[in-house]
């Protein structure tokens, strides 16, 4: 058997080699925590779950989806967006439902990238936004999110040539890895940029909802002139605590969600009626306490994350906004690898290096919010004494 040219271009799976020394560690009878992966440990809020085991008991349901949404799920994002952003959507030609942001990323590789094409990507960023690229046959090319840009790519320092063969770009704010919240100005700036070279927009935004200290994220769309150059895609999975429901949508400028609608039609058969009603009841002003108490959460951890550095002498600004803590290696360490390595040896803790979300994620190392409490103290404990 012999894979396509195709899947050769992926590089193999950035986890793989750290997975097999936990694995190892574990056998060896070494407790090990992970704060390596991004997934909510806290149960979907019961107010999603009943609204699914009411719709999944409706036959209706139970039929093939339409690939354009229920007409109820529609309107559920179409006032959501206007409550939350103050972003006005046309539910019938604005709003598409999506299996995952995952999917539809990918999917708007395919519907817009030719071979010899660029896709300009954030590294470090969500791997799809280079993986995709590859598969669609196209090339990605990195903006590098560097810290005294507040983690925004240099638009200026993009080479013209590359701007003008760049027909996507991929943006995330609150942003995964680095925590970052969108500075003031940029989206526009982004708008201007997308408008000279034509590019479409395609911001991810899977963490608008996980926010703290009375900040609130904004939407790509709420800028003036966005709806023009850009879409949205919006995922219910970590705000929601739903990452295993595959429930997504999305947004934005008509022509576009039209074509990604064409080439989606092709692939899959829509999302399943029943999660697009739970997504109803996650959307509705109902679970805003809900949103509210996973936020009051992640905080208390991200301050015992951040005290824990402290100590072992990482000073970091505690991110706004995410599940993630974003912080450079102490000295003395080569490599984001190498940190992560000695971590895992020393302490039975997993965190990510950063090098894995990108090359300027190199000299980073991110950690997750996503252990239960006494497992996360627990492995800040081990981390501060480290230093000792
Ligand atoms: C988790 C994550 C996603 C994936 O979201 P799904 O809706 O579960 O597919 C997409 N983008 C970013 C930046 C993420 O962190």
């Amino acid at each position: 058997m012999k894979p396509s040219k195709r899947l050769d271009r992926i590089p193999p799976y950035a986890f793989a080699q750290l997975e097999r020394k936990i694995a190892d560690k574990r056998a060896a009878g070494v407790d090990v925590i992970s704060l390596g992966i991004g997934d909510p440990d806290r149960p979907t809020p019961p107010l999603i779950v009943e609204a699914m085991q009411e719709a999944v008991t409706e036959a209706e349901t139970h039929q093939y989806p339409s690939n354009r949404g229920r007409p109820e799920f529609r309107e559920a994002v179409g006032d959501f967006y206007e409550r939350r952003f103050d972003v006005d959507l046309d539910p019938d030609s604005e709003i598409i439902p999506a299996i995952g942001a995952k999917e539809a990323i990918f999917n708007l590789n395919l519907a817009f990238l030719d071979p010899g094409d660029y896709a300009l990507a954030a590294d470090p960023g969500y791997p799809v936004y280079t993986g995709g690229p590859w598969l669609a046959g196209a090339e990605p090319v990195l903006m590098a999110l560097e810290p005294e840009h507040g983690f925004v790519p240099d638009l200026g320092a993009i080479d013209e040539e590359v701007a003008r063969r760049a027909k996507l770009m991929f943006l995330n704010y609150p942003n995964n890895p680095t925590g970052a919240v969108v500075p003031d100005g940029f989206f526009a700036r982004v708008v201007e940029f997308a408008r000279a070279y034509e590019i479409l927009v395609v911001h991810d935004n899977a963490y608008s909802e996980i926010v703290f200290d009375g900040y609130e994220a904004p939407s790509f769309l709420a800028t003036p002139g966005a709806k023009d150059v850009g879409i949205e895609v919006f995922s219910l999975s970590k705000g929601y605590n739903m990452t295993g429901w595959r429930c997504a949508v999305v947004v934005g400028n008509a022509d576009a969600l039209h074509t990604y609608w064409q080439l989606k039609t092709n692939i899959d058969s829509g999302l399943f009626e029943a999660v697009q009603l739970a997504g109803v009841a996650a959307l509705s002003p109902d679970a805003d306490s809900e949103v509210a108490s996973m936020n009051e959460l992640y905080r208390r951890r991200r301050d015992l994350v951040c005290e824990a550095l402290e100590k072992i002498g990482i000073r970091i600004r505690p991110p706004r906004g995410t599940i993630y803590v974003w912080a450079p290696i102490p000295d003395g360490f080569e490599s984001s690898a190498a940190y992560a390595e000695h971590v895992l040896e020393r302490a039975g803790v997993v965190i990510s290096p950063g090098s894995i979300y990108g090359p300027a994620g190199e000299g980073w190392f991110r950690i997750s919010l996503t252990t239960p409490d006494e497992r996360l103290l627990e492995a800040v404990q081990r981390l501060g004494n480290l230093a000792a």
